[in-house]
């Protein structure tokens, strides 16, 4: 019997690395608003038939904020945007529980990761994870892949001395998602 060979994905943050950060939540699909430059590096991670998997902690589902369906709608209307740029993303692991739920799968805790792992065939070793907080690093780095902590979001540069940044540092920083994407790509390629 031929097992299915693991392989590596580009495990992507949501809100500040694909879309604007809200600062608070996105709670409608209008509300959306996509970085285009981001979209042209998904599309760049599509081409070379990596799976592109977002793993985002939204935490306004358990605030009442809005709902699972809105959250699958907005997905949708990602999906929509991203596409006009020739991208798309392959699943959406979303963690809908605040603090007091004490889940395993909020970021800083590992859990998206691993769930998408396990159902994916991915290879944690070989993979990227690209967040634009502390949470995403720490979750990445318990979850044992490569991280990136991208500018375009929630740290700004002026944050780097911090000591949450400092505390749980990434493997590489990039001012956005297509200032990392030649950095990911051989990553994601040389593990052959
Ligand atoms: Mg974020
Ligand atoms: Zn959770």
């Amino acid at each position: 019997m031929s097992e299915k060979k693991a392989r590596p994905a580009v495990f992507l943050d949501r809100d500040g690395v694909i879309n604007v950060d809200p600062v608070e939540f996105v709670t409608r699909p209008e509300e959306l608003q996509l970085i285009p430059s981001s979209a042209e590096a998904i599309a760049r991670f599509n081409a070379t038939g990596v799976p592109v998997i977002v793993c985002s902690n939204q935490s306004g589902v358990a605030r009442g904020l809005y709902t699972m369906q809105t959250l699958a709608q907005i997905s949708q209307r990602l999906q929509e945007m991203l596409g006009e740029y020739g991208a798309h993303i392959d699943a959406f692991y979303y963690c809908p529980h605040d603090d007091a739920d004490n889940c395993d799968c909020r970021k800083p805790r590992p859990g998206l990761l691993l769930r998408a792992a396990q159902e994916h065939g991915i290879a944690l070793e070989h993979s990227v994870f690209v967040g634009d907080s502390w949470r995403d690093i720490m979750a990445g780095r318990a979850a044992g892949v490569k991280t990136v902590l991208v500018l375009s979001g929630h740290v700004k540069p002026e944050m780097l001395d911090s000591a949450e940044i400092k505390q749980h540092p990434p493997d590489h920083v990039a001012p956005d998602l297509q200032g990392a994407a030649e950095w990911i790509l051989h990553q994601v390629n040389s593990c052959e």
